[in-house]
């Protein structure tokens, strides 16, 4: 449902990305992996037209989308989550929700009770502003919002970084709902194997801008795929 057939973009005069080809398929969870450096934010802003595609195609439920605009992209059904929580602090719990609202895929809008019942520590902190909650809530809200929007495909950049252990679980408690309805597909960038473990469908791990090593969890081989993360 998603295809990226040799893609090409970077910065400046500099190619980051240099011919990444990689597939999800739909409720799939999909993990990104890759030590710092090697591309895998590049990937997540190409695929979601915050950077040029200089080469080849991003393919979404059989549309080319390498030339749409960022706005066009999220209307289609791809959501982004990037790193560091970029929500609204000034905005509150429920406005910042509300928003995800604006960029809805689905024909019909009305407020997303079921995502607000995923995160109940958004539920209790639902008056307050945005910029009042701890880092770890800012990226369940920056989450949620995404959530709210309806994305047959989800972008989540490293969202457990930075933040502490319990929400973390959290986090990954409700990558597995997702996964378990079916209905939304992910594609996660994240370092830990221990997040992706029990997660994970399928996992690309990248290397200077290209998918170096690729399988489902059990195909992987261990010591090849610790090399390439190691630093
Ligand atoms: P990762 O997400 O895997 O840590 P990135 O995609 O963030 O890697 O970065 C890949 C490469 O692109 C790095 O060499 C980084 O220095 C470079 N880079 C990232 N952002 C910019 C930018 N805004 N301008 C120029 N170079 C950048």
């Amino acid at each position: 449902m998603l295809s990226l057939q040799r893609i090409e973009s970077g910065y400046g005069e500099s190619n980051v990305l240099r011919g990444v080809n990689l597939d999800v398929e739909p409720g799939q969870v999909v993990c990104l992996m890759g030590r710092n450096g090697v591309g895998k934010t590049t990937l997540m802003k190409t695929l979601m037209g915050l950077l040029k595609t200089r080469k080849g195609s991003i393919q979404w439920k059989g549309q080319e989308l390498s030339t749409h605009d960022p706005a066009k992209r999220a209307r289609s059904g791809i959501g982004y989550v990037p790193q560091g929580r970029e929500i609204f602090p000034q905005l509150t719990v429920k406005e910042n929700l509300l928003l995800g609202l604006e960029t809805s895929a689905a024909s019909v809008k009305t407020f997303p009770e079921d995502v607000l019942a995923m995160f109940p520590v958004l539920a209790t902190m639902y008056g307050r502003q945005g910029g009042d909650l701890s880092g770890g809530q800012q990226q369940q809200l920056a989450f949620a919002r995404a959530l709210a929007a309806r994305p047959g495909l989800l972008l989540l950049d490293e969202p457990t970084e930075g933040i502490q252990p319990s929400i973390v679980e959290d986090i990954r408690q409700v990558i597995l709902q997702i996964k378990a309805k079916g209905e939304i597909s992910i594609l996660l960038v994240e370092q830990s194997i221990d997040f992706v473990r029990g997660a994970a469908d399928y996992i690309y791990v990248m290397d200077k801008g290209a998918i170096a090593l690729q399988g489902t969890p059990r195909e992987l081989d261990m010591s090849q795929f610790e090399h390439h993360l190691s630093v």
